[in-house]
C-alpha cells in the first residue's frame, strides 16, 4: 500500500485535479490519498489557505468576512464547474460558512477552524470528482477517523498516540480514501492544524498509521537537487537519501518536506519517494533508511543565516565541574534551543538561532552567566550562518574537509566555528551571514567536480 500525498501546486486548478486523479488511478496500490489546499495558480496568486487567514482575520477584526470568503468560494466554484462536479458545492460552501461562524473567543482556535478548510474542502472536491468519473472516493473527515491532536507548551500541534491506532482502519476501505492534510482535531472537539506545510506531516502519519511500502510526496519538481537551485545552474540531483542525511540538511535550510514530517516514517523505516505530479515519469528522490547507492560523495550542501555565538569565558573552566551545565540550564529556563557546543580549554562558545534570543532576553541571559555562573567574561556575536556538508558517503573517505577549506580559503571566506561530528555524515562551518550564499557556491564547486 502506497500513501500519496498531493502539494497545493498540484492542486491549484481543474487540470492539476485531474493529473493527480490520473496518478492516483495509475496504480491499484495508491488507496489513501492526502490532499493540501489549492495552491498558486501562477506566480502571484494567492493560495487557498492564505485567503482562508484573510478571511479568518477579518472576521476577527470587523466581525463580517463576506468578502473574503467569497473569494474562497470562488476557487472552488471555479475547479467544480470546470469538473462538472457542481453538486459537491453545497457541500463545501456550507463547510465554509460553519467554520466562519464557530465560536471566535479563542481566536487561535478560530484562525485554525477557519484556514483547516482549504483542505477539508479539497478532499471533499476531489472525492466526488473521482466518483464521478466511475472509481468511488470518499472524503474522510479526520475527527471520524481518529486523528486526535494536542497542542505543546510551545504551541505546536503533535499526534496523540492512540490516533495511530485509529487511523489503521483506513486501510480495509474498499473506497479510495481521500483525506484532508494539515489538520486534526483537539479532544474538545475543536481543529487543530499544524504549522504551514503540515500536510505533509498528515501524509506521514497516515504512512505511519498503515503501515505503507512507501510514503509518494508528489510536488512540482523532478528531484531534490544537492543545493539550492536558486544558487547554482541545473545542480546535481539527487535519486536517493537519508533520513539523517536528509535532517542534516533540513537543519541548514534544505527545505523539501515539513520538517516534522520525517519522524512517524522515519521510525518505521517507510522509504519517502518525492515525484513530480507535472511528470511522473521522472525518477524522483527516495528518502530512505538505508542508501542503495551513491551518485556521488557528497550528497548536498545548504547554508542558512539567523545563528548567533555566545562566547563564555572562564579561567580553568575545564576543572570545574557542572560550569556548562549551569549555563545550559539557565538558557532552557529562558526558553533559548541550543544548537552547538563548541569548546575550548578556558572557553564554550554556545550557538543558537536569533529568533529565540530575542534582545530583550540578552540582558537577562548575559546578566544571570555572569552572577548565576560566574561566568568572567560574556560576549554575542550576532552575526553566523551555518553551511553544511552532507554525505554518507564521505564516512571514512579521505580528505573532503581539506579541499573545502582550501577552497572556501581561496574565496577569502573566514570559518569562523568548524564542526565535524563523529558519524563523519556531515561537517559544519560556521561563517559570517554575508557569506552564507557564496560559501555554498565555492563548496559546490569544489565537491562536485569530479
Ligand atoms: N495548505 C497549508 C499551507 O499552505 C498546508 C499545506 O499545504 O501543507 O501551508
Amino acid at each position: 500500500m502506497k500513501i500519496a500525498k498531493f502539494g497545493g501546486s498540484s492542486l491549484a486548478d481543474a487540470s492539476q485535479i485531474k493529473k493527480v486523479c490520473d496518478i492516483i488511478l495509475a496504480d491499484p496500490d495508491r488507496r489513501i490519498i492526502v490532499v493540501s489546499a489549492p495552491g498558486k495558480r501562477t506566480k502571484e496568486d494567492i493560495k487557498v489557505t492564505d485567503l482562508l487567514i484573510y478571511a479568518a482575520n477579518a472576521a476577527l477584526k470587523n466581525g463580517n468576512c463576506e468578502e473574503e470568503l467569497a473569494a474562497v468560494i470562488e476557487r472552488f466554484n471555479s475547479i467544480c464547474a470546470e469538473l462538472k462536479v457542481t453538486e459537491v458545492l453545497p457541500q463545501i460552501t456550507d463547510a465554509l460558512n460553519s467554520a466562519v461562524s464557530t465560536d471566535r473567543s479563542d481566536e487561535n482556535c478560530f484562525i485554525d477552524t477557519v484556514k483547516a478548510m482549504g483542505e477539508d474542502c479539497c478532499a471533499r472536491l476531489v472525492a466526488s470528482y473521482l466518483t464521478s468519473i466511475g472509481h468511488p472516493a470518499r472524503y474522510c473527515n479526520p475527527k471520524e477517523c481518529g486523528l486526535f491532536l494536542e497542542r505543546d507548551l510551545a504551541g505546536k500541534a503533535r499526534i496523540l498516540g492512540e490516533s495511530y491506532d485509529n487511523l489503521e482502519s483506513l486501510k480495509y476501505s474498499k473506497e479510495l480514501c481521500i483525506f484532508p492534510g494539515f489538520y486534526g482535531y483537539g479532544k474538545d472537539g475543536r481543529i487543530i492544524t499544524f504549522s504551514r506545510g503540515g500536510s505533509d506531516i498528515t501524509g506521514s502519519i497516515l504512512a505511519g498509521a498503515v503501515n505503507a511500502n512507501v510514503y509518494e510526496n508528489w510536488t512540482d519538481v523532478d528531484n531534490v537537487f544537492a543545493v539550492n537551485p536558486s544558487l547554482v545552474k541545473n545542480p546535481f540531483p539527487i535519486t536517493e537519501i537519508t533520513y539523517d542525511e536528509m535532517r542534516e540538511l533540513a537543519y541548514a535550510g534544505f527545505s523539501v518536506l515539513h520538517e516534522e514530517a520525517l519522524y512517524p516514517v522515519y521510525v518505521r523505516g517507510i522509504p519517502v519517494h518525492i515525484r513530480n505530479t507535472n511528470n511522473p515519469s521522472a525518477k524522483g528522490t527516495r528518502i530512505v533508511s538505508e542508501r542503495t547507492h551513491y551518485d556521488s560523495l557528497v550528497t548536498g550542501i545548504a547554508g542558512e543565516k539567523g545563528f548567533l555565538t555566545i562566547t563564555v569565558t572562564k579561567y580553568l573552566m575545564n576543572h570545574e565541574v557542572g560550569f556548562i551545565s549551569s549555563l545550559l540550564k539557565i538558557l532552557a529556563e529562558e526558553g533559548v534551543p541550543i544548537e552547538h557546543i563548541p569548546s575550548g580549554i578556558d572557553s564554550v562558545t554556545i550557538i543558537a538561532r536569533k529568533k529565540y534570543f530575542t534582545p530583550d532576553k540578552e540582558d537577562i541571559i548575559i546578566n544571570r552567566f555572569r552572577n548565576e555562573a560566574r561566568a568572567e567574561s560574556v560576549k554575542i556575536d550576532r552575526d553566523l550562518a551555518i553551511v553544511m556538508i552532507v554525505g554518507q558517503a564521505m564516512e571514512k573517505s579521505v580528505g573532503i574537509m581539506a579541499r573545502a577549506a582550501s577552497a572556501l580559503s581561496a574565496a577569502g571566506i573566514n570559518l569562523r566555528i568548524v564542526n565535524q561530528g563523529a558519524s563523519e555524515i556531515s561537517m559544519m562551518f560556521g561563517v559570517s551571514e554575508e557569506y552564507t550564499d557564496y560559501a555554498v557556491r565555492v563548496l559546490y564547486k569544489e565537491l562536485f567536480r569530479y
